[in-house]
């Protein structure tokens, strides 16, 4: 059995083995097409259980698309996934606080079963829960005033959400209207160009307009992108800014089929031209396609259902309908082509321009799921943890290099663990037996040394460019929070203007 969950250890933090439970399992339901099942929010039902449901004995489970099973789940919280780091991003030190202790985890357990309120005063305990649940996924929720676990014993309302960080969340679902490559869960390159345009908008918006520095993106396993925005002064934002930068974000609105979403007066905001200066460089790969007949009649139909003249519309549709195989770069110059010839009397060059803009901002403006931004107390799916229905890691995306991101190439857990037995079997550790080093824990088996430093195992697989990227980030927001505390130790420092106005 090559992997084994025997208890390996994942990061280099003293941490007690826990020991493996698998109840009985099944694993039916976890492969619906809807992620939205990832923002249960307040709606979630409080599953009320301080334990771990009694296993059943149950039909084995059937095996999953992905190779996904409880054993395997057990072997990638004990060997891959790092814990130590996600503790220090959430606790924005090295030792434990209140950031940590007081956060909401909420788990999904194996069986279905959603356990929220879960909270952690340390790494190791982190650790050790997670490993006893095996959940198929967990999901982070706000810092509260108090322990989430002591819930029950306060009177209502004394429990408050005090910090979280500021989410985003796109999904390639919300563009199946306009994607034609694919439909539900599928994706490819050229509808991921989608997310990718996203990032580059919002990340480019938080910077330059909202002045955050620490925003992480993360690949949501499937066919979106979370960003969370950990600088200190977006983590505390209240609820009501939080709705003010999801409404200033989001410029598209309705979205029926057939509707138009895009509706802006003019002179457009300068979010919205730099926004556009973004997004039609990539606009002709994505929407109009390369070689492809991207278009077809249909939705050659909705594009000029966006455009202001009738006249113009019949000459294009005529140019258009006689060559089908026209491709859609050309169907697009052939706009100011024939707007130029003056087929129309009454069209004037500025609203033809305005028109196309709107046109690019239709079809590719990200489209936020903007309720999963408007509340502090809104549980997104952790960094690192398996979606149950493809298998890969929710890894983070740096978004500098956003357009190297390739969703298809992230690793899978079957991947890592095969990555990490093939590694051992190269490397096999040397009949003499390495001193662990203090705190290292007691599972050494199958690491390495290098450099007089126990390998990690995800060192040893392609999940490690990924942790690095993590750890780069970390440490650049511990840094921040350093500095910070500095501030607001040392005397008087001077009031900033708030950069939040808008
Ligand atoms: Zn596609």
């Amino acid at each position: 059995m090559p992997h084994s969950v025997s208890p390996k250890r994942n990061d280099d933090e003293a941490m007690p083995d826990a020991s493996a439970e698998t109840g009985g399992i099944k694993l039916e339901d976890m492969f619906n097409d809807d992620e939205n099942d990832e923002f249960p929010a307040s709606s979630a039902p409080d599953v009320k259980m301080e334990s771990p449901p009694a296993p059943e004995i149950a039909e084995p489970p059937a095996p999953a698309p992905s190779g996904v099973d409880t054993d395997v789940m057990l072997a990638f919280y004990q060997r891959l996934f790092p814990f130590r780091y996600l503790f220090q991003w959430l606790n924005h030190g090295i030792v434990p606080t209140r950031d940590f202790g007081n956060r909401e985890f909420a788990l999904t357990l194996q069986n279905d079963a959603y356990l929220r309120y879960q909270s952690y005063t340390t790494a190791d305990l982190f650790r050790k829960d997670i490993l006893k649940m095996n959940p198929s996924r967990f999901e982070i929720g706000p810092v509260y005033s108090t322990n989430p676990r002591d819930r029950k014993t306060l009177r209502g309302g004394q429990m408050k959400p005090v910090s979280k960080e500021l989410v985003f969340d796109i999904d390639l679902t919300d563009y199946d209207d306009i994607r034609t490559c694919c439909v539900k869960a599928n994706i490819c390159a050229k509808c991921w160009a989608f997310v990718t345009m996203a990032i580059k908008v919002i990340d480019t918006a938080l910077q330059e307009d909202f002045g955050f520095e620490h925003i992480l993106w993360v690949y949501s396993g499937r066919r979106g992108a979370h960003a969370w925005v950990c600088d200190p002064r977006a983590r505390n934002l209240p609820d009501d800014r939080r709705r003010a930068i999801a409404g200033y974000l989001e410029i598209l609105r309705g979205g029926s089929q057939s509707n138009k979403r895009v509706n802006l007066k003019r002179p457009l905001h300068p979010h919205v031209l730099r926004s556009l200066d973004i997004l039609k460089h990539s606009f002709a790969q994505t929407t109009l396609g390369d070689q492809d007949t991207f278009l077809s009649e249909e939705q050659a139909e909705r594009l000029l259902a966006l455009l202001p003249d009738q006249n113009l519309n019949e000459a294009l549709r005529k140019k258009w309908g006689a060559s089908p195989d026209r491709p859609s770069t050309s169907k697009w110059a052939d706009i100011d082509a024939l707007a130029k010839t003056g087929k129309s009397s009454t069209l004037n060059p500025v609203t033809l321009r305005d028109a196309k803009q709107d046109i690019v901002l239709e079809y590719t403006y990200p489209r936020l799921d903007a309720e999963v931004s408007k509340k502090m107390i809104h549980l997104l799916k952790s960094p690192f943890v398996i979606h149950p229905g493809t298998g890969r890691v929710c890894v983070p995306i740096d978004a500098r290099k956003a357009d190297e991101f390739d969703p298809l190439s992230v690793p899978t857990v079957m991947n890592l663990l095969a990555e990490i037995d093939a590694y051992d079997a190269e490397h096999p550790v040397g009949t003499a037996e390495v001193e662990v080093p203090d705190g290292e824990g007691s599972a050494m088996n199958g690491s390495d040394i290098k450099g007089g430093r126990k390998l990690q195992d995800y060192e040893k697989t392609s999940l490690k460019p990924y942790v690095d990227y993590f750890r780069s980030f970390i440490a650049g927001l511990l840094k921040e929070e350093r500095a910070g505390k500095r501030d607001r130790e040392g005397t008087a420092p001077a009031p900033k203007p708030d950069p939040m106005e808008f």
